[in-house]
């Protein structure tokens, strides 16, 4: 790989103006929905958006992006030339948009643990499938003391029905260069340079609070408890000399009922009082699984 200058790259990054960064990214968002609606097309109709073969099979000479949704044939050994032909932020982008087809987001968690030095953890389900890709600032740099990890790499998980099928620590997969440009920008300048999924937005991108007042007015309650995808909850305090009027409230719960909306959603509607909403991952949110043990 050829020696790349990442802080000159970030520094003409940076001295973009807004309006011209805005417009490089607008133009990826675009492109990326584009490949996303084909994606969903092919895949509603059981069929691979890039090779156009049915999902379920599976031919040892043509590595594709649909051998995760484990067609059958495929095995752990496959996995290399998979990671060899994509990059794992295309693995992770196809598996963030399979995962979206069954419920919006809550399939999906990055949410980032503070202070373990992770680049990326991120753990995508889709039915009984479940992937999850980790790589630490020592991953990016390479294990120095091996041989056969001394070079960018990430470390990939797959379980079936909750069972291991690849094991973190079955493989050091190299990372492609335009994963390291990745990784390095977004170190040098998080501000500026995010790594983005459109079309495959997971609990991290939802949970942002520009999205709160959407996702309120989207929200339903969950008949289920156990099967909601976001945990609600509100407090409500009353203005200074004031007090709620509990009918009011009764009333409104009443509504919500009746509606099927969220309390949340309404509580603005009580008179002298200021309502303060919570919004964090549900029950249904896929965790993210570990990755233990050093030195893999
Ligand atoms: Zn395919
Ligand atoms: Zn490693």
């Amino acid at each position: 790989m050829v020696a790349v200058d990442y802080d000159k790259i970030a520094d003409r990054l940076a001295a973009l103006s807004d309006e011209e960064r805005n417009a490089f990214s607008a133009g990826s968002v675009e492109s990326s929905l584009k490949e996303h609606a084909r994606f969903s097309e092919a895949f509603e109709q059981g069929r691979c958006y890039i090779c156009e073969r049915p999902l379920a099979t599976f031919s040892s000479e043509n590595p594709c992006l649909h051998w995760l949704l484990k067609p059958k044939g495929f095995k752990k050994k496959h996995f290399p030339a998979v990671a060899a032909r994509y990059s794992m932020f295309q693995i992770e982008t196809y598996l963030r948009w399979v995962a979206n087809t069954d419920g919006l987001a809550k399939n999906i968690n990055a949410l980032p643990e503070e202070g373990t030095g992770k680049l990326r953890e991120v753990t995508v389900r889709y039915k009984h499938l479940e992937w999850s890709f980790s790589c630490t600032e020592s991953d990016l740099r390479g294990h120095a003391s091996t041989a056969h990890s001394n070079f960018p790499h990430f470390h990939f998980q797959m379980r079936l029905d909750r069972r291991p099928f690849i094991n973190y620590s079955d493989f050091h997969l190299p990372l492609h260069e335009r994963d390291v440009v990745g990784f390095e920008l977004s170190k040098r300048m998080p501000d500026i340079f995010k790594i983005k999924f459109p079309g495959g937005e997971g609990m991290e991108e939802i949970l942002q609070p520009q999205n709160y007042q959407v996702l309120l007015s989207k929200s339903s309650k969950s008949p289920d408890p156990e099967h909601a995808g976001l945990n609600i909850s509100s407090m409500l305090i009353a203005d200074d000399g004031h007090t709620i009027d509990g009918s009011a409230l009764a009333d409104l719960i009443e509504r919500a009922r009746a509606e099927g909306v969220t309390v949340a959603s309404l509580l603005h509607t009580i008179p002298n009082a200021s309502a303060t909403t919570i919004i964090s991952p549900g029950p249904a949110v896929v965790e993210q699984a570990p990755r233990n043990g050093r030195g893999t």
